[in-house]
């Protein structure tokens, strides 16, 4: 999970994030260190060298630090909590990451032949000087940024990666979606009647799947992850008291240390008075799923089937989904048709939604290009649809020509 690389920018549709820093401390006394866990993570989303980070969080707080990239370790000396050093790392974004004109964070550091520092922005073209007093910037000049660290490098990278395989394995995919649909079959038979009327206990099974940590520090990062999430729960919503609601159900979701089973998650929605709002199922497809969601949804399709009650719920269950795969997995857009074949095949997308759904890129839950993307990729299931629906049409004006012919 990730936020906004501006922490204090809420929108929900702001395409540019970070991981959370985790930190861990190690030693006792005068030994006393703290590994940032995910410092090269988290470098990277900011495109900016590992040892940046570490470094700048050393100068603030007036400790040691030491930068081993080779091995992936990053330490500072003395005990700091996480929360301590995100807010610094803000400090480090606002100074060496945003553009000082437009604040969009892709930015390259320039040095120039006079030794002064620029951050150079991608998006408006300005150049806004560093400033220099802050003692970054001596180790920025003695260790300039390296160009295969840059952004743009390592997302175009992975952008050509995924298209190859889209364009190229369109006859696998559809191999797949056949062994696709025999699984589901199998997996359907072996479903309760209604795993909402089954007892707590048949969801006992499933814990060992999720490793949640329940760490102090892990459960307050997750905290963190939630309050910056809570705007994506909410978007377009003009009433502030539903949206709390909806706020509360994906809080209270992901905030439960074991995966609660389908019936505690709608005995919550009950409670909350929600059971009938489309809303719902867009915060039940952005919080009941990781990156095993292929598994997943059949394991959640009683509870979302008895919510989704309408082609508005259904809308809102692929706008969740839009927007849990686009903006917060986007490894698994290859993995788009299996979802949706999954999601056809188990009734929590009729056809006609569907269709209307992939035809047209919207803005309504992530950017527009993060839309387009998931659409293209949405595309060999589409056809898919498209292409079984002509058979069974024709075949239907055959029968009904043997019917003219009697
Ligand atoms: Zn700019």
């Amino acid at each position: 999970m990730s936020v906004n690389i501006q922490r204090d920018n809420h929108d929900p549709f702001y395409r540019y994030k970070m991981p959370l820093i985790i930190a861990k401390i190690e030693g006792r006394g005068n030994g006393i260190k703290t590994a940032i866990v995910n410092n090269a993570d988290v470098a990277r989303a900011l495109a900016r060298p590992p040892m940046y980070v570490t470094k700048f969080f050393g100068l603030e707080l007036g400790a040691q630090t030491s930068v081993n990239e080779a091995n992936d370790r990053y330490l500072v000396n003395g005990a700091h909590d996480a929360p301590k050093l995100q807010d610094l790392l803000d400090v480090f974004i606002n100074k060496f990451v945003l553009c000082s004109s437009c604040r969009n964070p892709e930015t390259d550091i320039i040095i120039t032949r006079d030794q002064m520092l620029y951050k150079d922005c991608k998006a408006c073209g300005k150049r806004s000087p560093i400033d220099i007093r802050h003692k970054l910037a001596s180790v920025i000049l003695k260790n300039p940024p390296s160009s295969s660290s840059s952004k743009k490098g390592t997302a175009s990278a992975i952008k050509k990666s995924k298209k190859g395989k889209n364009d190229d394995e369109p006859e696998e995919e559809e191999g797949s979606d056949d062994e696709l649909t025999k699984r589901i079959a199998a997996e359907a038979e072996g479903l309760p009647p209604s795993a909402l009327t089954a007892t707590a206990d048949d969801d006992d099974d499933d814990d060992d799947d999720w490793a949640v940590d329940t760490s102090k520090e892990a459960v307050e990062q997750r905290m963190k992850e939630l309050e910056s999430q809570v705007q994506g729960f909410s978007l377009g919503d003009d009433d502030e008291e539903a949206n709390d609601t909806y706020s509360q159900l994906g809080h209270w979701i992901l905030e439960q240390p074991e995966e609660p089973s389908n019936v505690e998650v709608f005995k919550k929605i009950k409670e909350l008075g929600i059971e009938n709002k489309h809303r719902t199922l867009q915060v039940l497809a952005q919080t009941l799923f990781n990156e095993n969601i292929i598994s997943q949804i059949t394991e959640r399709a009683p509870l979302l089937k008895k919510l989704i009650t309408g082609e508005n719920h259904e809308k809102a269950f692929l706008g969740g989904t839009e927007r849990f795969i686009g903006l917060e997995h986007p490894e698994l857009i290859p993995a788009v048709p299996k979802i949706l074949h999954l999601y056809y095949n188990l009734d929590l997308v009729s056809e006609e939604v569907v269709v209307k759904w992939g035809s047209r890129a919207s803005k309504k839950y992530v950017s527009k290009d993060v839309s387009k993307k998931v659409r293209k990729a949405a595309q060999p299931f589409l056809t898919w649809l498209e292409e079984a629906e002509s058979e069974e049409s024709e075949e239907e004006e055959e029968e009904e020509d043997d019917e003219d012919d009697e």
